[in-house]
């Protein structure tokens, strides 16, 4: 997923705790972000030798433990950033491969798989029917948002 993981975590958000308070809501819109920080890694220091998904920022149970130590503290945001986390891994899930059973196993599948038909990837990706579905995650977070007494 390129573009949809912020407002899928806001429509997610409205949808399942329309109450949700500003930090609770920002916790989970920043940890719906946050596993994609490592492509600075990628980018700046890994040399893009390793699919960014490898990375640890990229591996549910690292999130799942947050949010036990979350709970376990009775701490809201750390809750939240790693539900929104968890909702990035299964986002990137649809077209991309998350190891949801790492470390035990480095299986993945993804549900749509995405077929290069042009020469730079990013392009075969935005040019793919699932790209149009994010655009539709897209506007209806927007319209949501612009209809909801709630800004965040
Ligand atoms: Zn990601």
């Amino acid at each position: 997923m390129f573009v949809a993981h912020l407002p899928a975590a806001y429509l997610a958000v409205r949808a399942i705790r329309p109450d949700a308070s500003r930090t609770v809501m920002a916790a989970i819109l920043a940890g719906s972000v946050l596993p994609d920080l490592d492509l600075l890694w990628f980018y700046l220091v890994d040399a893009r030798q390793h699919h960014h998904h490898d990375y640890l920022t990229h591996k549910p149970l690292v999130w799942a433990l947050l949010a036990l130590a979350g709970w376990a503290r009775g701490s809201a945001i750390a809750v939240g950033v790693a539900a929104g986390a968890l909702l990035h891994m299964m986002l990137d899930s649809i077209a991309g491969q998350i190891t949801w059973g790492w470390p035990f196993t480095t299986w993945a599948a993804t549900l749509v798989v995405v077929p290069a038909t042009r020469d730079w990837w990013v392009a075969s990706f935005l040019l793919h029917w699932t790209f149009a579905v994010e655009i539709a995650i897209c506007t209806a977070a927007s319209v949501v948002w612009f209809v909801s007494g709630k800004r965040i």
